[in-house]
């Protein structure tokens, strides 16, 4: 059977419930193997985000460069940027060493606890990562923030979708579990052929949980790697997701998280 292997670009959560460390946990569970090169520390634990050191962006520079001239990815998942300087590096690497993989961007820049994890005057810089990506996965404010568009019904997430796609990106997924639709939760996936899918689950009442972003995106790739079907990608990765919101459990005294197993 051959390895399926996934390089993951993120920023570290200590705490376990979001980031690279979640990143890991995904891969894992899902059968891939894991790369992982951080972009940013932060302090944080299932209540808030307390602190955030990007390290300087050489070093980001060289383990990408390590671990790109040693290892064929099937996919490349990039999570939370830290800096613009990073975003640079990112780009120059990929363009240097993995044009022609696919790419998986979440588009973290708020966290579920309000603390904010991205710089805004840095956006049309993501905006070049995002324009060289197979599929983004914003979440409502996320998509709000690219499309400059104000989203209040599922036709503004479709509007919406349809702006960031100019963007250059192929398949856009927004994520709707933080718009108020009642008892499902319909997430818009628009794909490369301009079809509007709507994938759908039960929402369930548990309150805040931390990482769910994080890990639907690293599943997503995941799935690419594995079957290189995007539909099929989306869809098994917004079930395992569920299942997984299902089985979520408090380890603070904030946010819950998933625990991947
Ligand atoms: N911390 C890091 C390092 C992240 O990459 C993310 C991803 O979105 C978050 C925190 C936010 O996670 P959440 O919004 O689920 O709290």
């Amino acid at each position: 059977m051959t390895l399926s292997k996934v390089l993951i670009i993120a920023g570290s959560d200590p705490s376990g419930g979001a980031g690279i460390q979640t990143d890991i946990k995904v891969a894992t569970s899902l059968g891939v193997y894991a790369s992982a090169v951080i972009t940013s520390l932060t302090s944080q634990n299932t209540v808030n985000v307390s602190n955030i050191y990007n390290p300087d962006s050489r070093i980001l520079d060289s383990q990408l460069q390590s671990v790109l001239q040693d290892i064929e990815f099937d996919v490349i998942k990039i999570g939370m940027v830290g800096s613009r300087d990073n975003i640079d590096v990112i780009l120059k690497n990929i363009s240097k060493y993995c044009k022609k993989t696919p790419i998986v961007v979440d588009p973290v820049m708020v966290a579920t606890s309000n603390d904010s994890l991205f710089e805004y005057e840095d956006l049309d810089l993501l905006k070049a990562i995002i324009s060289s990506a197979k599929i983004v996965t914003p979440n409502i404010d996320e998509a709000e923030r690219l499309s400059q568009i104000s989203i209040n019904s599922n036709d503004d997430i479709v509007l919406a979708a349809k702006k960031i796609q100019e963007i250059g990106v192929e398949n856009v997924l927004i994520k709707a579990g933080h718009l108020d639709q009642g008892e499902k939760v319909e997430n818009i996936f628009l794909d490369k052929d301009g079809v509007v899918n709507v994938v759908e689950n039960d929402r369930l009442d548990k309150g805040k949980i931390h990482g769910t972003g994080c890990a639907l995106a690293t599943a997503i790739a995941c799935n690419i790697a594995k079957s290189n079907d995007i539909t099929l990608a989306v869809k098994g990765a917004n079930e395992y997701i569920f299942k997984n919101i299902e089985k979520s459990q408090k380890v603070g005294s904030g946010s819950l998280i998933l625990t991947h197993f």
